[in-house]
């Protein structure tokens, strides 16, 4: 298991702090970002509530701590759909809910962890609901979710939410560290700008050698202006990398390209490196292509999240790329 990451420092600071003043709620809601390591934070707090020689941190030593790091603590209950992709599912809620109320007697915490909370349909979320109004014993639920809004309003408004961010500094200095600790290209500033200043997507994009790839797809897409390529990407060798990476580059670039005919200050251009590329591109079109091409560069980044089934990746990549 990870250890905290320096951005999350302050809001564990803050939730020590509840703590000790016995203000902990029965339910967290940890939000944010995608990338900010929400479920490290939750495993850290279930582990340091766990911890039998706890002091700022959880000791790493005790019975409890190599539980937790072995993910066999009898105390939580992790609930995850079944299948990536899928709803939680009512089963699993009530299951959970058993194995709370049977060992409710013992002295320390009973932990539930519910990621992506999102994924609960709705009769696991009515379930989930019941449990939030009458907890039973001493139990803690932490939720994660990156999008809150696609939870009831009854349940979150039975939790404590708490929102992860993360500082760019803080980002800056982690990530430049870890990028020479892996022997990967020092370039922490044009990563973080593409990943929004999510630390652990910016580390993503490096590992999948982002950036090269970014580089690869401009020069191909100019290639085909200049009439010294076919339209005909290689979409068979990109999708080495899974679909997803792509999409987010071609929504990056084309957010990028509709900038310059706005006229933006290409200093808050999002690939501010590829300034003369991504001129040339701009212009080989009007607005409204671009305009277009975003609309359907959105649709498909929500069919992604949605994790929806029988999506056929290369079509999808192909219908996209032959619009650049
Ligand atoms: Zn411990």
């Amino acid at each position: 298991m990870e250890t905290l990451y320096p951005w999350q420092e302050p809001q564990w600071r803050r939730l020590i702090s509840q703590h000790q003043q016995n203000r902990l709620p029965h339910a967290l809601l940890i939000t944010g970002q995608t990338g900010l390591g929400q479920l490290e934070f939750a495993e850290q707090w279930a582990q340091y509530l766990f911890c039998e020689k706890r002091t700022e941190t959880a000791c790493g030593q005790c019975r409890s701590c190599r539980w937790m790091v072995a993910g066999t603590h009898p105390d939580l209950w992790r609930v995850t759909p079944e299948e990536a992709g899928k709803n939680i599912k009512i089963d699993q809620i009530r299951e959970m809910q058993r194995g709370l109320h049977q060992t409710a007697q013992r002295a320390g915490y009973q932990i539930a962890l519910i990621a992506p909370a999102d994924a609960l349909n709705k009769a696991a979320a009515n379930a989930l609901l019941k449990i939030l109004e009458e907890p039973p014993g001493k139990v803690l639920l932490l939720l994660i979710s990156h999008q809150p809004g696609a939870l009831p309003a009854t349940v979150v408004s039975r939790c404590q939410q708490w929102p992860l961010t993360a500082s760019e500094a803080v980002s800056r200095r982690w990530l430049a560290a870890r990028l020479q600790t892996l022997g990967l290209p020092a370039n922490a500033d044009q990563l973080l700008k593409i990943a929004e200043y999510a630390p652990l997507c910016a580390l993503e994009l490096a590992q999948n050698h982002y950036l090269t790839a970014r580089d690869q797809l401009l020069a191909h897409c100019l290639a085909v202006h200049q009439g010294k390529a076919t339209s005909l990407a290689p979409v068979t060798e990109y999708l080495k990398q899974g679909v997803k990476i792509w999409v987010d580059l071609l929504f990056s670039i084309t957010a990028d390209l509709l900038r310059l005919h706005l006229k933006v200050k290409a200093d808050l251009l999002v690939n501010q490196d590829s300034l003369p590329q991504l001129q040339r591109l701009a212009f080989a079109y009007p607005i409204t292509h671009w305009l277009n091409v975003l609309t359907a560069l959105t649709q498909a980044r929500q069919a992604l999240l949605n994790h929806q089934i029988h999506l056929n990746e290369q079509l999808l990549l192909e219908s996209l790329l032959i619009f650049m």
